[in-house]
């Protein structure tokens, strides 16, 4: 980043929150965002995360990722960035941390079999905003209130992270000042989370052998370049570690691209205000370290997330999912009494999904091997 670049005046100042839906007193020596940060690690849901697939199920290796050390890996690459464009560290850890609360067991096999369920009662599952009502509703941690209680801000960027809506798309969501952009610290979370997959995707898939140095070569030239460097520069290095070190550079170069981009893009920008209306949103790659991301994504989806060996593992949990929502619509007394209980004021199909979408890959298995096989 150019020296002396920073965004600091766009921080999204704490003392500005719009707060909580419960007023709460400030505590002693935590951060509004802090209090949310530390909300969101001791959720139920933030735990279940463990074991959730990200893209490579559990069982094969100990070392693949998981939703959770995934999470982990975007809190730190964002928090990363945060930092060196003087934005709010605390706020863009907090959403980081929280941005995958709302996954279903299974990975984009279940986000889509859910939808495709809901879908037949003309309803959607979002894991967006799945996750507000997670922490809305479904944490029962707190005497008080129900839910976490966490700031506006931080709700809002639950929601708005990855996109942007109208009133008209999401009613439902219109205390989230729909038709205006979050902040750059919800911004940023999206494209972390993108610099985050697609290295940590490439890694584990080199690791399942599915792919090797001269595929991704082919298809991301700049992979290439920085493998024959490291091979120069080290002759001796197995091709493990040459691996390792092409990886860790590139996903250098990518946050570096996202903190250049994002300082570029929001340079001449006054305010948060103007964040909140400008017309794009203004966290960004720089066109470069963007390639570079999308070449990525090209390989991974063409090699990795559509080969045979993730594909058998998808099509068996769509098909657990599958078999466990016709299940309970037939026989909705088979649902937990806390669940059974709110299908008297909640659409049946509604609180079907939340039930699965709340489950962990084990569970949903060990569920569907009692009550289905
Ligand atoms: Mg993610």
């Amino acid at each position: 980043m150019p020296a002396g670049v920073t965004l600091a005046h766009l921080r999204f100042p704490v003392s500005e929150s719009r707060g909580r839906r419960y007023p709460e007193l400030p505590h002693p020596y935590r951060s509004e965002f802090q209090r949310d940060r530390d909300r969101i690690v001791h959720a139920r849901a933030f735990r279940r995360l463990e074991d959730k697939t990200q893209v490579f199920a559990g069982g094969i290796s100990d070392h693949f990722r998981n939703r959770l050390t995934h999470t982990i890996e975007v809190s730190q690459m964002a928090r990363t960035v945060a930092g060196a464009l003087g934005l709010d560290e605390d706020l863009t850890e907090a959403l980081a941390l929280v941005h995958d609360v709302g996954h279903p067991p299974f990975a984009h096999a279940g986000e889509e079999e859910l939808d495709r369920q809901m879908k037949r009662f003309g309803d959607r599952f979002d894991h967006n905003v799945h996750a507000l009502r997670i922490v809305e509703r479904f944490e029962q941690r707190y005497a008080a209130f129900p839910g976490l209680n966490l700031t506006f801000e931080v709700r809002e960027g639950i929601v708005k992270h990855s996109r942007d809506f109208t009133s008209e798309e999401l009613p439902e969501l219109a205390e989230y000042l729909p038709g205006l952009k979050p902040p750059l610290e919800a911004q940023l979370i999206d494209l972390a989370d993108e610099a985050a997959y697609n290295t940590a995707d490439l890694d584990d898939a080199f690791r399942a052998s599915l792919i090797t140095m001269e595929d991704v070569g082919c298809a991301v030239p700049r992979f290439a370049q920085v493998r024959e460097e490291i091979e120069t520069s080290y002759p001796a290095a197995s091709e493990r570690e040459v691996f390792q070190e092409v990886v860790r550079r590139l996903i250098d170069e990518i946050v570096t691209g996202l903190i250049e981009g994002t300082a570029g893009a929001a340079r001449d920008v006054g305010s948060v205000e103007e964040v909140r209306r400008s017309a794009e949103r203004l966290a960004r790659f720089t066109p470069a370290a963007a390639a570079l991301s999308a070449q990525l994504k090209g390989f991974l989806k063409e090699r990795v997330y559509a080969s045979a060996a993730v594909a058998v593992d998808r099509d068996r949990s769509a098909a657990w999912i599958g078999d466990l929502f016709e299940h309970y619509l037939a026989h909705p007394d088979a649902l937990p009494p806390a669940f059974a209980e709110q299908a008297r004021d909640i659409p049946l199909h509604r609180v079907i999904c939340d039930y699965l979408a709340a489950m962990t890959d084990g569970y949903l298995e060990r569920t569907w091997r009692q009550v289905i096989r």
